[in-house]
């Protein structure tokens, strides 16, 4: 297993631990259980995104990295696989390293068009 998908389950874990603890607290605060719901929720959407971030921001560069207009995102986006599938590349326009698609593993940038 890639060292990175394990930290990142390492790290789903952890965050379902701490989301079931946070429940317990706010239940026993006397916190109605769909606001708690709710704030886990948007941890765990949140966290995902934000680890990313700072993971794309490690990778260097760090022009477009943070533009909002990041595909899949929450849970599920993580994966390496998917984006990669098929035959289509990708040439970023910041530093024109070609790339199979998603940011650029070079500046981190998500500008770029498909090379066919
Ligand atoms: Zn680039």
């Amino acid at each position: 297993m890639n060292p990175q998908l394990k930290k990142y389950y390492i790290f789903l874990g952890a965050s379902l631990v701490f989301s079931i603890g946070i429940q317990i607290v706010l239940g026993y605060l006397g916190v109605p259980w769909y606001i708690s719901i709710g704030l886990v929720m948007g941890i765990f959407i949140l966290l995902p995104m934000i680890m990313r971030r700072r993971q794309m921001s490690r990778m260097g560069g760090g022009y477009g990295s943070n533009s909002g207009t990041g595909q899949g995102g929450g849970f599920f986006g993580t994966g390496s696989q998917g984006t990669s599938s098929g035959g289509v590349s990708y040439v970023c326009l910041v530093c024109n390293n070609k790339h199979k698609g998603g940011a650029c593993p070079r500046c981190g940038s998500k500008m770029q068009r498909a090379d066919f």
